[in-house]
């Protein structure tokens, strides 16, 4: 039997309850399957990251089998077809964007020269516009933020009409973490800036930024078309119709743009460590040329439903989501390129099933309806879950809260779980006391200026005014010998999104049991609970994004 049959056949075999006669051997086995088992979700994580699915990325054959997969697991698990067409698939109409051409020409003091690509710039396809011209001069914006409430403003005193704008990467470390978050987000950076008449964008990455984004990873996402979803009118989500192009350049690009200029690019980075807003006019223009090509695709969001017991609350429902794709093949070049993504999603996927059966197994079922949605496309741009919070199933009714997983990384274990998002909302007292019943502590945000809160699928619903929290294990390593921060710097440094994050790396799978155990406490406490979980007053995400259903 290949792994593949044997796999599935454990995972379609272990949810069914046998009959018994006797009480007694029935309570038991209802029990057994109605707790977590680590080993299946180990099972599951083993079919997801094989090499045969090919890194799983969104509208391909390996995407497609994990999405039959998934799909099988709900069925046998009890859950009925989520989608609209009563299938376990919603598809997700997609645009693929690919570059035919693209040249960057830089112009100071009368001399033009190349910015060679991807070496010192990549200029991405455009999903708006098939022909891109423009040759505009280049003014500093900073960060590119403007925001009020806290009397930041990166636009005040420079004008952009008709300018390309160049970013800072990131927002002002003086924010607040999420609004930071928020306001470090392309969606908020590229309106502002056509709202400020800018008409292209380019993103500056300094010296620091390329620690964490190493450009040698940056510059293997040169060539590679780009996703994004299509409206019924058929215009592409997400994108600045306003803008002509964006483009991402090197410290070294960015080091010659600013040639000439009233301050250095190193004065620029250093201003935006402090949190000063410094823009500058610069000598520089600059011409931006590429031809894109356009192409249909779809890719499913996996979706079953499990019916609320309450009949008031049914029509209202809890959404749990993780990512289902990753970013599938590299290149041809030498050595292994498949991404295998063990850890991103295949774990939370897993997790996410097992929780979803452990849920249906119990005698009974939570009062409001408990949507399970595998989502497509996190990986080009949280496209899948966007798509799906735009145009949430008919079953889904009224979403109450979202429970996000992604990436959760267990080469350790530990002793506490951060909930990015927690204190935004009222889920954040449900997530403290579910955690805590399984002995897990709640810590805070322990990166936030990898602005965490934004980068995953919860933010998707986040914008829709619906309450979300995104939970991952902590840094505190049970093990006192261990830095857990460490090991997950490991983890970004060498294995992020690379082939490597695959099935030989160790998973402590006590940690994972515990990690589920505490997910399945919070997700039943929510769907139970009659009352809907809330913003908290005055929160910033909560105005931001005022409730649009
Ligand atoms: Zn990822």
């Amino acid at each position: 039997m290949t792994r593949l049959s044997a796999v599935l056949l454990l995972a379609l075999t272990l949810v069914t309850v046998p009959w018994t006669s006797s009480a007694e051997p029935e309570t038991a086995t209802a029990a057994a399957a109605a707790s977590v088992s680590a080993t299946r979700i180990r099972a599951d994580v083993e079919f997801l990251a094989d090499d045969l699915l090919e890194g799983r990325e969104a509208a391909t054959r390996g995407y497609e089998l994990a999405a039959r997969y998934a799909a099988a697991a709900l069925k046998s698990a009890g859950y009925e077809p989520g989608a609209d067409d009563s299938s376990y698939f919603q598809q997700v109409p997609l645009l693929e964007s690919t570059r035919t051409e693209a040249a960057l020409r830089l112009t100071i003091g009368g001399t033009t020269t190349d910015m060679p690509m991807p070496g010192q710039a990549i200029l991405g396809p455009s999903a708006v516009h098939a022909s891109v011209d423009v040759t505009a001069p280049v003014v500093f914006a900073g960060f590119g933020v403007t925001a009020p409430e806290f009397a930041y403003d990166d636009y005040g005193g420079i004008d952009v009409k008709g300018k390309i704008v160049a970013l800072l990467f990131n927002a002002p470390a003086r924010l607040p973490s999420e609004p930071r978050a928020y306001y470090a987000s392309t969606d908020h950076k590229l309106k502002n800036a056509a709202d400020h008449g800018a008409v292209a964008v380019i993103t500056l990455l300094g010296p620091d930024d390329v620690k964490r984004f190493p450009w040698e990873q940056l510059k293997t996402l040169f060539g590679r078309p780009t996703l994004t979803w299509l409206d019924a009118d058929d215009s592409p989500v997400p994108s600045e119709k306003r803008l002509q192009a964006t483009a991402y350049v090197s410290p070294e690009g960015s080091a010659r743009l600013f040639a000439g200029a009233p301050i250095t690019f190193e004065e620029a980075v250093e201003a935006g460590r402090k949190s000063a807003s410094r823009g500058a006019a610069l000598e520089a223009t600059l011409t931006m040329r590429s031809r894109t090509s356009h192409q249909r695709a779809s890719s499913p969001n996996v979706v079953g439903v499990l019916r609320g017991s309450d009949p008031r609350l049914a029509a209202t429902s809890v959404v749990l989501t993780a990512h289902l794709d990753h970013t599938g093949v590299l290149p041809p070049g030498s050595g292994d390129r498949i991404n295998n993504g063990a850890y991103d999603n295949a774990t939370g996927s897993a997790i996410l099933l097992e929780v979803a059966r452990v849920l249906a197994a119990r005698p009974v079922r939570p009062k409001r309806s408990v949507l399970v949605v595998l989502v497509t496309a996190e990986e080009k741009g949280l496209l899948g879950s966007d798509y799906f919070a735009h145009h949430p199933v008919k079953v889904a009714g009224r979403i109450v809260a979202n429970v996000n997983l992604d990436m959760p990384v267990f080469l350790t274990a530990s002793t506490d779980i951060v909930a990015f998002g927690a204190e935004n909302s009222t889920l954040g007292e449900v997530v403290r006391k579910a955690v805590a019943e399984v002995g897990y502590t709640l810590s805070p945000d322990p990166m936030p200026e990898e602005n965490i809160f934004v980068r995953s699928d919860q933010y998707s619903f986040v914008k829709r005014g619906v309450p979300a929290v995104y939970l991952v294990p902590g840094f505190t390593a049970e093990d006192p010998a261990v830095n857990g921060q460490q090991v997950f710097g490991g983890f970004l440094a060498s294995h992020y999104h690379r082939p490597s994050d695959d099935l030989s790396l160790p998973m402590d799978l006590k940690a994972v049991e515990r990690f589920s155990r505490a997910n399945l406490a919070i997700v039943q406490t929510i769907a139970n609970d009659p009352v809907d979980p809330a913003w908290k007053p005055g929160n910033f995400f909560g105005k931001m994004f005022a409730r649009s259903n």
